[in-house]
Order: structure tokens, then sequence, then C-alpha cells
């Protein structure tokens, strides 16, 4: 009939503006390792390319003890964190919360009566023997014959600090602003490693920050040290981001400045979560349109926008909402909403996870991490059977799963029964007005969503490999290493259902298999604690 063919239409018309073809994919990285060069070259542009002066990576070999203190969003994080030398680290660690009160007070009151006291009370704490200066800092650490213990006792800390910074060292950087609901006063414009050691030094307590991290750099540096090397951390959190190992004779923007004289390599934070703020390559359909100008930041962080877990579930929301108020008539839940698919971020990206997971259940290719036991670098589930890389071309190969559901097998009906309850569950739907295939038709508006963001991740992972001669676009280069080891964090990649399948799946369409294969993306233990502990040491070594 003719409603039953503009529903169809309806559905083919978001499945092709969701379908990025391997022509774009191509077009993608193109533009992607346009803005890597300039971003290298010059300060100001949006992919912003920033020096993190960290010339090295650990090789896993390394030993000592050091704190890791991480400020990043609802809690602070304090870490002891003892390398073993053998890949593996023991980590002790304590969160304290961090009140409204505080993040909009004076800076000296966060720092000072806060972190720095929040330091001691761990250090001071009963249940483990303190780590005191002398049993430390650098017991049998490869740090020794830089710093002698006698001159200076302190205990060397990294900070991972996850607000927009102008680094201009490894101890030093300024805060640009505030971000994430944090506003606390006289700190914008100052030095955040002399606000934390002024309040270190003030209540005398031995500790030294020595280093500013950010929280990719830690991914590349705790996967360094456990898996014996690393070229790229990645994160696929709540936002995305990477961090790779660069030539730095590559880095333009450095000019002449002492470290480009020595040659070398340097790790640069890429900031590639601004991919496309001033582009249109990515294509937007009206739903990312909506998130966008409804967002706190409209046009900024584009890329982001497209693939991180603060996002995906609102772009959800939006399909959802634009079926159920289909016309002529809904095409979902009999036309019934609720207050969560009506809020604003109502849907978080967890929800989407369990939707695919409850989908694939019992499948072959159900690939969550699992640590390898025995290992100490617990790596991505690659041992599933390959996912097909999806484009718009074979889009329409795939079947909507929800036009046929009356023909569905009873293993598949038993699945889209558990998604039914999962939606009446978590979106709160009468299980009255969610049918079979809407449970159907909410799993595809799920998949799109969350196929276009590992394409696109794909792409951000395939720029490094280009960029760093590993790979050619479209194949054709045998890279010199056997393996290239990539070290990636966050729930999105974690947790999500297929999402390290997906995402190599395009990987190998883009590079080719021969460079695909030989990519190992594992998970960055503890990045921010172990990450942090190992930018400290090399800042030592770096002196
Ligand atoms: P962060 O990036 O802030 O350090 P996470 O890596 O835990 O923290 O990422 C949090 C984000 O991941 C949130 O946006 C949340 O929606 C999403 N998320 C949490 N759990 C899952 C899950 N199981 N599957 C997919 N996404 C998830």
């Amino acid at each position: 009939t003719s409603s039953e063919d503009a529903e169809r239409t309806l559905f083919d018309t978001i499945e092709a503006q969701f379908s990025l073809s391997d022509e774009k994919l191509h077009d993608i990285v193109g533009q992607f390792l346009e803005d890597f060069r300039v971003g290298l070259s010059e300060y100001n542009h949006p992919m912003a390319m920033i020096p993190t002066f960290v010339t090295g990576v650990p090789n896993g070999s390394e030993t000592g003890t050091f704190l890791a203190l991480d400020l990043g969003g609802t809690n602070l994080r304090v870490c002891e964190v003892k390398l073993l030398g053998n890949h593996e680290f023991t980590l002790r660690q304590q969160k304290y919360k961090v009140s409204d009160a505080l993040k909009t007070g004076e800076a000296s009151v966060l720092f000072g009566n806060y972190l720095a006291d929040s330091v001691d009370a761990f250090l001071t704490t009963p249940s483990v023997s303190p780590t005191t200066a002398a049993q430390n800092p650098f017991a049998g650490s490869s740090a020794i014959d830089e710093i002698n213990p006698e001159v200076d006792p302190a205990l060397p800390l990294g900070l991972t600090f996850s607000f927009p910074v102008e680094q201009t060292a490894l101890n030093q950087g300024k805060i640009l602003t505030w971000t994430k609901g944090f506003a606390a006063k006289n700190a914008i414009g100052h030095d955040v490693v002399q606000l934390l050691q002024d309040a270190f030094n003030r209540k005398h307590l031995h500790v030294r920050c020595v280093a500013l991290v950010n929280d990719t750099v830690g991914a590349l540096l705790s996967r360094a040290y456990t898996a014996g090397g690393c070229i790229l951390g990645a994160i696929f959190g709540t936002g995305t981001n990477g961090a790779y190992v660069e030539k730095v004779e590559n880095i333009a923007k450095l000019g002449d400045a002492p470290v480009r004289k020595s040659g070398g390599e340097m790790v640069i934070n890429a900031e590639w979560g601004a991919f496309n703020n001033t582009r249109s390559v990515l294509p937007s359909t009206p739903f990312d349109n909506k998130l966008n100008r409804k967002s706190i930041n409209p046009r900024y962080q584009a890329f982001e926008k497209f693939i991180s877990g603060m996002y995906l579930g609102e772009i959800t929301r939006n399909i959802l909402l634009t079926l159920i108020d289909a016309a002529p008539k809904p095409l979902i839940f009999n036309g019934f909403s609720s207050s969560t698919l009506n809020d604003h971020y109502g849907i978080d990206t967890a929800i989407m996870s369990e939707i695919e997971a409850a989908w694939e259940a019992g499948r072959p290719q159900d690939a969550h991490v699992k640590p390898v036991e025995g290992a100490h670098d617990p790596v991505l589930d690659t041992s599933a059977p390959e996912v097909p890389h999806t484009n718009g071309t074979k889009a329409k190969e795939v079947p909507h799963h929800f036009t046929e559901v009356d023909k569905a097998s009873p293993e598949d009906v038993a699945r889209l029964e558990k998604i039914r309850g999962i939606i009446s569950q978590l979106f709160f739907i009468d299980l009255e007005h969610v049918s079979l295939r809407d449970a159907a038709i909410v799993r595809w508006a799920v998949s799109i969503v969350a196929n276009r963001a590992a394409q696109l991740s794909a792409c951000a992972v395939a720029t490094v490999l280009i960029q760093t001669g590993r790979a050619k676009l479209g194949g054709g280069i045998i890279p010199a290493e056997d393996r290239v080891i990539v070290g990636v964090d966050g729930s999105l990649i974690q947790y999500y259902p297929n999402f390290n399948a997906r995402l190599r799946a395009s990987l190998r369409m883009l590079v080719g298999e021969d460079v695909e294969s030989r990519v190992d993306i594992g998970m960055a233990k503890d990045g921010s604690g172990v990450g942090a502990a190992l930018c400290a040491l090399q800042a030592i070594k770096q002196g």
C-alpha cells in the first residue's frame, strides 16, 4: 500500500543519511591528514595538534613509585602507582568527591584546602603504609641516577588535568578555561602546576608535581608500558581524542625551539574531537543538526558529536522522536513518548549498548573486552569473527529486520522480546505500546548510529597510521613492524558490543588488510593513574 511505501521510504531515507560510502570515508581521511599537517604548522587551528613535550614512551622495564592525581569531573582521584619493571604495576587509589562549592569557589581553596589535603590524607591513610620520602622515591628506579634523593627527596606526582590548558613544558600549563561545571575563581591564566605545587608547599607536603598529563597521553604511555610500545593512545568515552608519537621535524610550529633541534620524537595531543568544526566534510543528518544546535557548544567538537558516549544516545533519541511523530501515522510506540524520551540527553549511550547486547547475545561476533587469562596486557577480543564493513552501497542488501518481523525465527523473536523489555523499562513506555516490530526498529536505529560512530573512529585511527608512515590510504604499504600497538580507553570502546570489530572493519577497508591485521588495539589499563605516573617518570628522565 502507499502508506507502507511511505514508511519504507522514511526508513530508507534515514538509513541513507547515516550511510557513509567508502569514497566518503576516504575523503574524510584525506581532510583529516590535511588538518593534521596544518595543525602541526600553525597555532590556533581547530585541529590543535598540541605538543606535549613528552619525547619518549616507556617499554615496560621502568620501575619506581609515583603519585598520580586526576581531576576531571565528578571525582578527584589520588593514586599511588608502583611500576614493577616487568610490564606490571600495583595501584592503590582513593576517590574524593568534588563539591559544587569547591568547583565554583576560590582556586586557592580547591587546590590548597582540597587537592593538597586529599593527597595528605591519602599519604597518611593508616590502612596502607604511607609512602615516605625515605622509602621513596626511586628505590630501584631508572630515575635514581638523574635525581639525588638526598637533595630532592620529594615524591614525584603526575597530574591528569582534563580541562583545556596551554602547555608550555611538561610541568607547565596555563588554564585556558573551565568546562564541565567548574568555575573556580582566580585560576584562568594561572599555571595549574604552580597552583598545585604552591598548595603542597604551604602544607609542607613532600610532593613535587613534575608532569601535567592529558588523558590521551596517559592512555598512550600506559599501553606502551604494558605492551612494550605504543604509537597511539585514543579515548572513546564521554568524548573522543587521540595522542600519537610524531617526528619532531614534522612539528613545524615549534620553529627553532631547542627541543626541535635535538630531533627525535614527541607525543602530540591531536584534539581530534574538533575535526570538522570549520568544515563540512562530515555529512550531518537533521538528527545531528538538532543535537548541535541544542548543545552548549554549537559547531565546536564537531567530530566528537558524531562519535562519543555523550552524544550517541541523543542522536538516537532524535531519530526515535521523529518516528513517534511521523505523519500520517506514528511509526513506533503507537505514537506514545515518555518523559525520558522527551528529555534532552534522556537516553544514555549505555542503553544502546544493552539493546545491541540483547540482539547480539549468543551470536559469535559478540566482541566485548576479554581480559586474557594470565596476561598483563588486556586486549580487545580480536578472536571474534570479522564483521563486514557495511557502506552506503551495501546497506540496501542488509534487510531491515523489522520489515518481515512476522517471519522472524524463534531465536530472533526471543531476542526482540528482550529488547521490548529493555525499551519499556528504560524508556518508560508501557509494554503494551511496544511491539516486536518496534523493538526491531529501535535496534536498527541504535545500530546505524553506532555503525557510523565506529566508521568515523576508524578514520581517525587510519589518519595516524598514514601520518606516521605505517599505511597508505587504500592500502599498499607493508609496515616495517610486525605489530603496531594502539592503546584505547573509554566506556564506548570497552563496553559497546562490536564497536571495536566495526572500527576494525572500516580500518581494513581504509588501509588494507595487510596493515590492519598488524594493528593491535588494546585497553590502556588505568590510563589516567598509570599514565600520569609514567609521565612523571618521563619528566624526571627528561630532566
Ligand atoms: P570518561 O570518558 O568521562 O572518562 P567513560 O569512559 O566511562 O568516562 O565514558 C562515559 C561515557 O560512556 C558516557 O557518555 C556514557 O554514556 C558512556 N557509557 C557508559 N557505559 C557505557 C556502555 N556500557 N556502553 C556504551 N557507552 C557507555
